[in-house]
Order: C-alpha cells, then sequence, then structure tokens
C-alpha cells in the first residue's frame, strides 16, 4: 500500500471536494476560512459514524440522550468558566494589523507553546526576532481573545447571548432533569451531539481547526468515591498505547497496569480512554497511528482534574481528535453556586450511620416571657434553622411574615446522636469529549490510498461507515441486464444499507468510481444473470469476485455488514 504522502492532505481534500464529501463553506463568496459544509456521501459518512458512536454509549453502556440549545445566556458561561478562561493569546502586526496566534508564531522553537504566558510569548518575539509574516512589521502586544461568538438573544442588549463553544453545558445545565429521569442513581451517562463554535484566531489545517464544528460528548456522572465501572474486568487486559505527563515517554501497557501503576487516575477514566480506541478501531483509524497523550499539568483546561488525549497521526502531525478528561465536581458545584440550585445526589448509606450533628434549640424559657403568644410560632420557626442560619451569633426568622431578630439568650447549639442514612455529594464528571470533523478526517485519511503508478485512489473505508455500501452496475444498460441490475438495486438499497446503481462507463471505470468512494462491494449483472438469475460481486480491498443468486443479495450484503468474511461467501 501507498503510505500518507506529504501532500496527501491536499489530494485527499481534493478527492473529497469533487466526490461530495466536503466543500469549503461559501466558496461563490470567496469562502470563510474554518467552515465546510457536507455533501452527500460526507453527510452519510458523518452520520455512520455517530451511529457506531451511539451503538457504544446508548447501546452498549446504556446512557440517554439529550439535544439542548447552541445559543446559551451569558449566565452560563460565566458559571463554566468559559468567560474567563476560555481564550487563546493573540498579537497583532503593528503594521499592518494581521492578526495571529501568539503560540503559533514561536512553535518553531518550543515543543508545547501554549503553556507560554503572554510576557514570555512577548520576549520569545524579541529573542527569536519574529517579525509580521505577511509584511515584516513589528508584532504588538499579546493579549487574550475569547473564543466565543457573542450575539444578543432578542432586540438590543437586554441579555447577552454566546454560541456553545461545547456541548457539554447543555448536559450539566439540565443536570436536575436528567437525575430526576434517573431515578436519582449514580452513575448516569448522558450524551450529545451536535454543533459547537469557537471563533479559532486562524483556522489552518482543513477540518482539524474549524469556526463551527460537531462534538459527540459523553458525560458520565459518578460517585466521586466510586470511580470504577462495572465493565472494567472485561478490558482490563486490553493494552494501551500511552504517553504519560510524568515521563513524557511512549509506553504500552494494558488497562490494568495504567490504573494499577497510576498511569490513569482511575478505572473508570482508564475504561473510558480504552472504550475510545475500541471505538476508533471500528471506525477504521489505524491502530498504528493511535497513542494517547495525557495533558501536562500546565496545559489542562480550567475544569479539568486529568485528562488524556487520543491523537492520531495525520499528514499533518500527531493531531487531538478526542479528549477524555476527569473534570472532577468543577462544573456541578459552579453551576449550584451561580444559579443557587441543589445539584447534589443523595448517596445513600448501606447501612445507616449513627452520626453526631448539631441543632439549634429554642430556649422556650427566655421566649414565653419576651413574644407571649407568638411564643410558640417562633420556637419552631428557630428549631427549622440550619446551624449556618446563624450569623454573628444571631439568628433571623420570619413569623407571620415579620421578620424577628434573635439574640443567643432565646436558643441555643445542642450535639445529638442521630441516625443519618446517607449524604449529599456534588457528583464528578467523566467526559470523552470526540470531535466529529476530526474524526471525521481522520477515518478519510486513514482509508486513503493512492496508487501513484495507476493513478487509482481506494479509500478503504470500514464497511460500517461506508457512505454507500454496495455499487450496482449492468454491464451494459441494454438487453434487460439494466432492468434486472435496477430490481437488484431497489431491493438492496434502503436509507441504511446505501446502494448505487451505475450503468455509464466501462466496467473498471465504475469499480474505480466506488474505489474512489470507499464503497466495500459491487454487484454486476451480466448475461448469465438473465439465464440463470446469478451476479458477479466484488470485495474492493482484495478485487476478488464471487457469483451469488440475485435473489440473495440483500441477505449477504447484511451478512457482509454484520461481519462475515468475503472469502466465507
Ligand atoms: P476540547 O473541548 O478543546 O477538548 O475539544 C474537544 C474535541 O473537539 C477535541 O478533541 C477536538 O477533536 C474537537 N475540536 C476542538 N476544537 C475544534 C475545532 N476548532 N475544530 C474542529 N474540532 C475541534
Amino acid at each position: 500500500m501507498i503510505t500518507v504522502a506529504d501532500n496527501s492532505s491536499n489530494d485527499l481534500m481534493s478527492v473529497c471536494k469533487r466526490r461530495g464529501f466536503i466543500w469549503p463553506s461559501f466558496e461563490m463568496y470567496g469562502g470563510v476560512a474554518g467552515m465546510y459544509d457536507y455533501g452527500p456521501l460526507g453527510c452519510a459518512l458523518k452520520n455512520n459514524i455517530v451511529e457506531m458512536w451511539r451503538s457504544i454509549y446508548k447501546g452498549r453502556e446504556g446512557f440517554v440522550e439529550i439535544d439542548s440549545e447552541t445559543i446559551n445566556p451569558r449566565e452560563v458561561f460565566k458559571a463554566s468558566g468559559h468567560l474567563d478562561n476560555f481564550a487563546d493569546l493573540i498579537t497583532y502586526c503593528q503594521k499592518c494589523q494581521a492578526p495571529y496566534r501568539a503560540d503559533h508564531m514561536v512553535k518553531e522553537f518550543y515543543d508545547n507553546p501554549d503553556i507560554l504566558t503572554p510576557k514570555q510569548l512577548e520576549e520569545a518575539f524579541v529573542e527569536h526576532k519574529i517579525r509580521c509574516p505577511a509584511c515584516g512589521g513589528e508584532l504588538g502586544p499579546v493579549e487574550e481573545f475569547n473564543l466565543m461568538f457573542r450575539t444578543n438573544i432578542g432586540p438590543g442588549n437586554a441579555r447577552v447571548g454566546y454560541m456553545r463553544p461545547e456541548t457539554a453545558q447543555g448536559i450539566f445545565v439540565n443536570y436536575s432533569n436528567l437525575y430526576r429521569y434517573n431515578r436519582e442513581k449514580l452513575p448516569m451517562g448522558v450524551i450529545q451531539t451536535g454543533r459547537s463554535y469557537r471563533n479559532e484566531i486562524a483556522p489552518r489545517q482543513g477540518m482539524i481547526r474549524m469556526r463551527e464544528f460537531n462534538q459527540m460528548e459523553v458525560e458520565l456522572f459518578v460517585d466521586p468515591e466510586d470511580k470504577d465501572w462495572v465493565r472494567f474486568p472485561e478490558i482490563e487486559n486490553g493494552t494501551l498505547d500511552l504517553i504519560p505527563n510524568t515521563t513524557l515517554q511512549l509506553t504500552t501497557m494494558t488497562v490494568k497496569e495504567a490504573v494499577e501503576k497510576g498511569v490513569i487516575a482511575n478505572r473508570v477514566l482508564a475504561y473510558f480512554v480504552y472504550t475510545t480506541k475500541q471505538l476508533l478501531i471500528s471506525l477504521g483509524i489505524d491502530e498504528k497511528r493511535l497513542r494517547f497523550r495525557e495533558h501536562e499539568k500546565d496545559e489542562m483546561a480550567h475544569y479539568a482534574a486529568d485528562c488524556w488525549d487520543a491523537e492520531v497521526l495525520l499528514s499533518y502531525g500527531w493531531t487531538e481528535i478526542v479528549g477524555i478528561a476527569d473534570r472532577g465536581n468543577w462544573d456541578l458545584s459552579r453551576h449550584s453556586q451561580f444559579s443557587g440550585e441543589d445539584l447534589t445526589h443523595f448517596k445513600k448509606y448501606d447501612q445507616p450511620r449513627e452520626t453526631e450533628v448539631e441543632k439549634i434549640q429554642p430556649n422556650s424559657k427566655a421566649l414565653g416571657p419576651a413574644f407571649k403568644g407568638k411564643a410558640k410560632a417562633i420556637s419552631e420557626a428557630i428549631g427549622a434553622q440550619p446551624i449556618s442560619a446563624i450569623k454573628d451569633g444571631k439568628l433571623k426568622v420570619t413569623v407571620d411574615g415579620e421578620e424577628i431578630e434573635l439574640g443567643s439568650e432565646y436558643f441555643q447549639i445542642i450535639k445529638r446522636v442521630e441516625k443519618v442514612t446517607g449524604e449529599r455529594v456534588i457528583p464528578h464528571v467523566i467526559e470523552p469529549s470526540h470531535g466529529l470533523d476530526r474524526i471525521f478526517y481522520s477515518v478519510l485519511e486513514h482509508a486513503y490510498e493512492y496508487d501513484e503508478k495507476e493513478d487509482y485512489v481506494v479509500m478503504h473505508l470500514a464497511p460500517a461507515v461506508a457512505p454507500i455500501k454496495v455499487g450496482v452496475f449492468p454491464l451494459m444498460e441494454k438487453d434487460g441486464l439494466d432492468e434486472m441490475a435496477k430490481r437488484i438495486y431497489e431491493k438492496v438499497h434502503t436509507h441504511r444499507v446505501e446502494a448505487y446503481y451505475d450503468g455509464s462507463g466501462t466496467i473498471g471505470r465504475r469499480y474505480a468510481r466506488m474505489d474512489e468512494v470507499g464503497t466495500p462491494w459491487c454487484i454486476t449483472v451480466d448475461y448469465d444473470s438473465l439465464k440463470d438469475g446469478t451476479v458477479t460481486i466484488r470485495d474492493r480491498d482484495t478485487t476478488e469476485q464471487k457469483r451469488i443468486s440475485a435473489e440473495d443479495a440483500p441477505r449477504i450484503i447484511d451478512e457482509l455488514l454484520a461481519g462475515k468474511a468475503f472469502a466465507d461467501l
């Protein structure tokens, strides 16, 4: 097989454009950097990837799916931290005003330039004599540039909104609804796929850095003291290629070893790192070009307690396509703090525990003479207050709409042993966050084979993701061959098993068209078919051909899609 050539991304992008996978958006108006539209084949491939992701998280793991708003009010991102922290560093040319991502300007001098501070970047410009690539002008101060698109909800500035930079927040703000739906049990897994928006300073590398992109996010809410997963034993002997942040060296170890040696923080995080590997491989990502890199401490997002990136080797170099983070309780505690809503889980103990609790007890002897007829109601109101309601030794209660401030002579704090059935905890969140467009592009690049001598492209797409599953051809478009081929096409084609009828050009040309878009099988109707009802079926990867009964074609395609080997037909 011809391996990835330096220019393969260009060649691949031109195939993608020509064959209707993706098109740069708004080309007739000059295009907008970082924006792409999915054509018919791209749309089918993208949907197939989403279906495979769903089959793991919704099917195998039993998680639930939601679909939340893409425009969110400002409050959501104030609480999530995106308003204050979700920024890249920018510098403008002092002469021509061209904007640049400051860390990209120094990337040839540092391994990890995105951990440099604005001051360090400014010093690096001077030290390495870096100037504006466009006009040679001096680069200006380095500032923060928030990546969120801002808008107004309704007319005027009454309510400021932002396009979501990740789908995750829609799940966090629905925590109470989801928790109720899940009958107040943990663990609780929720998935969401949809658009996210980031006003990237310099979108480059095609579909890798887009301004409007698609995510498939999974938020798993777990008990902070129970970071385990029931199915862990099923995968514990699977292997992972890992680059831990302690050694920065690539090491291969089993999932079990990774947890036991403390390389991956806990079993649930490790389980989902491995699940990510399973998903990516089933989508057609080459295992040899896949690794997991742990974020360095100063590289971690503002919310992450630990984070591993699934990186694939592309013609652009090693590229992050999925991030698997332990977000701790950051999201729920912040939303609870900013909204005032209780976002906890009631963790019931196996056995009730005896615990010493502090209570406020009303002092009836003092209340009676001072408040007469109201004393009973005040006494009850005092008993209902938590300890935290005492401020500077005083307690405020409301009785019949009247607020009464009580000095410490009217109550005392007592200690009592009580049976406690459980406690309230803020769940932790484990998040596998998939960049759908990056996965889409990686699947295509890893499937792409170009034979220079023959000038022939074959896309070795996994059958499950291939947009067209079967091409159906009549040898000649006459003598009834075309009618028979059309009948087979009608029987095979559904919205899930897409078939493609092609009657024009030589058979070789028609195979080539299907190979180029990754169609795994082609069926050809010839003159023998009219006599004995058989047709040939051709396998894309081996080009082997077999004779099958036309009647059986739909069933055989189903079996092949379910994993039966072509050789076993
Ligand atoms: P993050 O929240 O930055 O970890 O992003 C989660 C996933 O979304 C990443 O692993 C990427 O695959 C994807 N992603 C992030 N930013 C972009 C972008 N600008 N264009 C395309 N995909 C992106």
